[in-house]
């Protein structure tokens, strides 16, 4: 069986039970807050029982190691609707301890490339065409480091309203353990 049909005969079985009741809710966060974390397996479900939250609570948003790449790209894009249009009041970076994005080789991922099938011409091309693959294809020192960065990237936002605390947080994969890099309140960087 795939995947998806696996996924999808599960699918009909769960809307038929009306299993999906306890999960009712609306659009605006409850806790209004806005979260960007890993996409990291070990924190789908860790990570909302660590932090107490339920369906209906925050914003989420993932991505690979919890990284503002650009201040005009998608993830900046979602904080920003999030705090304008759904209400949320706090943001909150929250990366983890043994991401993978600490010290992602972009040489090793395009060889991979490569080796399934994509042509080192086609590689070329891109580098030729100014697209700078290496500063793109890349992570962080350490997770730590990823987290300060996102964080700093967000609270200097030229459209982030004053007075959104923004905090950094690492959190244990393991464990859920929760460590405060930033503290959001005792920034003084909006004034
Ligand atoms: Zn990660």
């Amino acid at each position: 069986m795939s995947i998806l049909s696996d996924i999808l005969e599960h699918n009909a079985g769960f809307v038929e039970r009306r299993e999906y009741e306890p999960f009712r809710t609306d659009q605006f966060p409850d806790k209004r807050l806005v979260i960007l974390s890993c996409m990291d397996t070990r924190l789908v479900e860790l990570l909302p029982h660590a932090m107490n939250f339920r369906n209906g609570d925050v914003k989420m948003i993932k991505n690979a190691g919890a990284i503002v790449s650009h201040p005009f790209g998608s993830v900046m894009r979602s904080l920003l609707v999030a705090v304008y249009e759904l209400h949320a009041a706090e943001v909150a970076v929250v990366g983890h301890y043994g991401c993978g994005m600490t010290g992602l080789s972009c040489e090793r991922v395009l060889q991979k490339a490569v080796d399934r099938g994509v042509s080192p011409e086609t590689l070329a091309t891109l580098q030729n065409s100014g697209i700078d693959l290496q500063g793109w294809l890349t992570g962080f020192k350490s997770p730590e480091d990823g987290v300060r960065q996102s964080v700093a990237m967000i609270r200097k936002h030229p459209l982030l309203p004053k007075g959104v605390p923004v905090h950094g947080l690492m959190i244990s994969p393991e464990t859920g353990r929760l460590d405060v890099v930033s503290d959001g309140y005792a920034a003084d960087v909006r004034g």
